[in-house]
């Protein structure tokens, strides 16, 4: 039993897109949704309805394989799983360099690099942390932890405390102390949200949007019309807050604090931590979607821009050139970059 809330945003997203169905073209749409990574992930496709049933077979294996490489990645990336590689890092003994997959290096590397551009606000690190708060248990937390373990954690836990050597086909990790462990919760589903279209378009599927809990990628047209997609209000379940058109692939991830929540004494806590305090953020912002060139810079770039706050976030996407963001204050005041698409239709 899982306790986010991601039905509801795929359904309106769905809803949104079935508004735009040319009634010329009539590409036939056909959505498959799976749970895994602990949300829904759903594809969708589009394809004009000739010679049918050769494609709708061709086209199912296609959407069978991307679901798959998802599926693989949650094998490797999970540290829901205590058999997954990443947990089997977790467990080893800290202070020496482990041996690890060269794509989890790869992705490490990645993440990294927002990591230092975000001074640490991004951290793949937090395993403990979040072990700590219960975010990645069952059932959901409802209470605050002994703040004495808070600050035992934060003792132990600084930037730098993951490190990355050997070679790229024979990667070595260490962490640092028992406050570090690998926690990817919040760019694994990006990169696999990148996987999955890659392997679509491997199986000659070029018309198609998949969203992972609220992470989507769009690939090739709907027929003659733009896509169509919501970005959910952060405070209203059914409510959308910006609505985005576009002719051209997109990429866009949102990180927010309604997905995973607890209400203690009037406060909200939610499972998106600031490694410098130990707690959840409060930065300010409720809801952060970027835009980037693919979904494990936007994934790793919500998540930071959520940690830093609406100043130092848009400074930091500053130095990705591409990536663009809208975020909402906890005014419900919005904020966007310049090369943001989308139209805004939430009242302040
Ligand atoms: P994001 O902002 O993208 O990420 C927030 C998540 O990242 C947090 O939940 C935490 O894990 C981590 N995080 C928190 N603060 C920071 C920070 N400052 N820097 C970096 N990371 C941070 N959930 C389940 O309930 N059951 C499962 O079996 C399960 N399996 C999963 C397997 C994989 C491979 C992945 C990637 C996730 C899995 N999840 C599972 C987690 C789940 O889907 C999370 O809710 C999700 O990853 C959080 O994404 P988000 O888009 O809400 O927020
Ligand atoms: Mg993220």
């Amino acid at each position: 039993m899982i306790f986010c809330r991601r039905t509801p945003v795929l359904l309106l997203i769905l809803a949104l897109l079935a508004t735009g169905c040319s009634p010329t073209a009539q590409p036939v749409s056909r959505t498959t949704t799976r749970l895994l990574m602990g949300t829904l992930v759903s594809i969708t496709t589009w394809s004009l309805p000739t010679n049918a049933s050769a494609w709708e077979e061709q086209e199912r294996q296609g959407v069978d394989a991307a679901f798959r490489e998802v599926a693989r990645i949650e094998g490797v990336m999970s540290s829901h799983r205590a058999d997954s590689p990443l947990s089997r890092l977790n467990q080893a003994p800290r202070g020496i360099a482990h041996p690890l997959l060269p794509e989890l290096a790869d992705l490490l590397r990645r993440g990294l690099e927002v990591t230092n551009a975000s001074g640490g606000a991004f951290d793949m690190g937090l395993d403990p942390l979040i072990l700590l708060w219960g975010f990645s248990r069952e059932p959901p937390p409802q209470t605050v932890p002994d703040p004495q373990r808070i600050t035992a954690w934060l003792e132990h836990h600084a930037p730098g405390g993951l490190t990355l050597s050997g070679t790229v086909e024979q990667p070595l990790l260490r962490l640092a102390n028992a406050s570090h462990g690998l926690d990817l919760g919040a760019i694994a589903k990006g990169y696999a949200l990148d996987r999955a279209v890659a392997v679509l378009q491997e199986q000659g599927i070029h018309n198609a949007i998949v969203n992972a809990g609220g992470n989507l990628r769009t690939i090739g047209a709907k027929g003659d019309r733009p896509w169509r997609l919501g970005i959910r209000h952060p405070r209203q379940a059914e409510g959308v807050m910006a609505v985005v058109e576009v002719d051209r692939p997109l990429t866009m991830v949102t990180s927010g604090d309604y997905e995973r929540f607890f209400i203690h004494q009037d406060q909200r806590y939610h499972h998106i931590f600031d490694p410098r305090t130990g707690y959840p953020a409060r930065s300010g912002l409720i809801s952060v979607t970027v835009q980037a060139e693919d979904g494990t810079l936007a994934d790793a770039l919500s998540t930071a821009l959520f940690v830093l706050g609406a100043e130092q976030g848009l400074a930091l996407l500053r130095r990705f050139p591409g990536s663009e963001a809208l975020l909402m204050l906890e005014d419900r005041s919005l904020r966007r970059s310049a090369g943001f698409i989308g139209q805004p239709v939430a009242e302040p």
